[in-house]
């Protein structure tokens, strides 16, 4: 998920893998490493932590003599952040050493498979298994062992490969998680992204799925599976370093609203196995589920949001009822909690400072807890009784959202686990969510494809005061979090209301020109939306609705409609957030505010 930079040339490789990588740092990672082809075969220097004290272990790289050589920054995944789990990974002879960004989802199997063969694990993580597999499948022959491993392993990956019997080139290959190949004059490149390499070159290659690269000084070859070689066409680079460390993209949180189909699809895609739900490392026992009494979601922020709509789907799939806190409430109020009260515990971080005062509260209470966290090894991680690993990658943006899709992907995993596990749901039912969440990715890339039309819609009400944010259920769940967001990034006072309460008191509010955002996705529920816009519309608001395709009677009521398409209600919050996120954004770009860095907010907020 984080980085990887790749050289061979005439110069020394590691100050030019130290420099690529420090242009990946963007990214997020939790340690660095490199492997130098040196004249006494391969030499791995790696440390948990920053770049900057690798550079200083190494003297810049003076330290490590050669010029060919693989450089990874990590961002855990499997095994927690530690000098032994940073790559670069030998295999036990010392040939072969191994970089890799990605999950390999099968790797217990074949850490199995490979221990019994006789083969020695040095560190946790899935990685390791792959420096493994090439030793076992190499016959003298690196690619016909790089096809061997790669039809062995399932998952992502972005791989650069050593190997001590050629001194003089490398190979890579790459399967959903991102890798370039940059084409230099006497040296050429691999590089998670054109950044780390364009001091070097402007020449690329992009690479396909299963594309392998193998690569000396002189000249870059492209095999396919069946070892037939592609020709590549080179793709020149016209835009300047500093545009390219967001990726292209002018904003982190743009680019990371336009990453959520990829970070649902991997939090969602190793969770399914044979039409059921498994949760590998959870260890609740059906036994478990079945007593509990009470289901408290513990978070701050957004993941509390996301608890909002996790309360609704969680008490409709299993009946079990569920109560909502943030969590600097929770620790003070007491809370009624037993050995059968399950506390699931939301967290980008893990290092939430208020999420991890509640969690140490709901142990002492003798309550089990689960938690939903992004960062692998983090406080709340460590401590829970189960975690539930989101895969989002690194968020660097300070207002959520790729972290948010993917906690609520999360929690749509864990309710229908729950429902399965105790029997609740059919084997129909089970099929339908499986393929709700499977489509998910699809469907939220056509919306995003449509955000020309939120841009047109942010650019006549960026100067507004004040915007209501109103829904019902699932609705108003999604209202809260397009509130925040609005609010964090473009200062603009917003509130998000469960629509029927409007007419309790702040209706008041409404006057000629209020901008009132309506979502209107529950099916049963559309009518009374139409209704609620109609009295606000009778005030003199402007009202932008979220509907669902093919509801198309809303345009005689609401000033525009932005549609999402037709889904399972299970994963509609999942749809209808994306608008949300876009139009506080095009607010905010239109304002010309820090959009990555508002101000007064942090990203983790590790204090109290
Ligand atoms: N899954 C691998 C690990 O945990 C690679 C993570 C990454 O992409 O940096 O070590």
């Amino acid at each position: 998920m984080c980085g990887i930079v790749g050289y061979v040339g005439a110069n020394q490789a590691a100050p030019i893998l130290l420099d690529g990588l420090s242009k990946l740092e963007y990214r997020g990672y939790d340690s660095a490493g490199i492997a130098v082809m040196t004249g006494d075969g391969i030499v791995v220097k790696k440390k948990q932590g920053r770049l900057a004290t690798l550079s200083e272990m190494i003297d810049g790289g003076k330290a490590v003599k050669g010029t060919m050589g693989i450089g990874h920054t990590r961002w855990a995944t499997h095994g927690e952040p530690s000098d032994t789990n940073s790559h670069p990974h030998l295999s036990n002879s010392g040939r072969f050493a191994v970089v890799h960004n990605g999950i390999i989802e099968n790797y217990l199997k074949l850490r199995e498979y490979l221990t019994k063969k006789g083969f020695e694990f040095m560190s946790e993580t899935d990685t390791e298994v792959i420096a493994h597999l090439f030793e076992y499948y190499y016959k003298g022959d690196i690619i016909d062992a790089m096809i061997n491993v790669i039809n062995r392993v399932d998952g992502s990956y972005a791989l650069g490969v050593l190997c001590a019997d050629n001194p003089d080139s490398f190979i890579a290959v790459r399967k959903e998680s991102p890798l370039i190949v940059g084409l230099g004059e006497g040296e050429n490149f691999i590089a998670s992204d054109i950044p780390a390499i364009l001091s070097h070159t402007r020449k690329v290659y992009f690479l396909e799925n299963n594309e392998i690269v193998f690569i000396n000084k002189d000249e870059v070859k492209v095999f396919n599976t069946d070892r037939e070689e592609v020709s590549k066409n080179v793709y020149e680079v016209d835009w300047d370093i500093s545009a390219a460390e967001k990726g292209g993209y002018e904003h982190f949180m743009f680019k990371e609203i336009m990453e959520q189909p990829r970070a649902i699809a991997d939090t969602v895609k190793p969770r399914i196995k044979d039409g059921r739900i498994v949760l590998d490392d959870i260890s609740l026992t059906a036994d478990y589920i079945r007593n509990i009494n009470k289901v408290y979601i513990v978070a701050c922020g957004s993941a509390y949001h996301v608890g909002v709509v996790g309360k609704y789907v969680i008490e409709q799939m299993v009946r079990i009822p569920v109560e909502v806190m943030v969590a600097s409430e929770f620790r003070y109020c007491n809370p009624i909690a037993d050995e059968h009260t399950l506390v699931v515990l939301i967290s980008q971080s893990g290092e939430t400072a208020d999420t991890i005062a509640a969690m140490r509260e709901a142990k002492r209470l003798g309550a089990r807890t689960f938690a939903i966290v992004n960062a692998v090894g983090s406080c709340i991680a460590r401590e829970a009784d189960d975690v539930l690993y989101t895969w989002a990658g690194p968020e660097i943006a300070v207002a959520t959202t790729k972290a948010y899709s993917t906690q609520l992907t999360a929690v749509y995993l864990m309710s229908i686990y729950f429902g399965q596990e105790l029997g609740l749901i059919s084997s129909a039912q089970l099929r339908r969510y499986i393929k709700a969440l499977e489509d998910l990715p699809a469907k939220i890339e056509k919306l995003l494809e449509n955000k020309g039309d939120i841009q047109y819609i942010a650019s006549k009400y960026f100067n507004t005061k004040s915007v209501f944010f109103i829904g019902r259920t699932l609705d108003y769940a999604v209202a809260l979090e397009g509130s925040l967001k609005l609010k964090e990034i473009s200062y603009i006072h917003s509130e998000a209301y469960a629509a029927g309460e409007l007419k309790h008191g702040t209706i008041a509010l409404m006057e000629k020109g209020t901008v009132v955002v309506a979502l209107c996705t529950v099916g049963n529920l559309f009518d009374k939306m139409l209704s609620n816009i109609k009295e606000v519309k009778a005030r003199g608001a402007v009202v932008i609705a979220v509907a669902e395709e093919g509801r198309t009677e809303i345009e005689q009521e609401a000033d525009h409609v932005i549609y999402v398409p037709k889904c399972d209600e299970l994963t509609m919050p999942s749809e209808v957030v994306v608008p949300l996120q876009l139009f506080s954004y095009y607010v905010s770009s239109l304002k010309g505010l820090d959009i990555d860095k508002p101000r007064n907010l942090a990203k983790s907020v590790t204090v109290e």
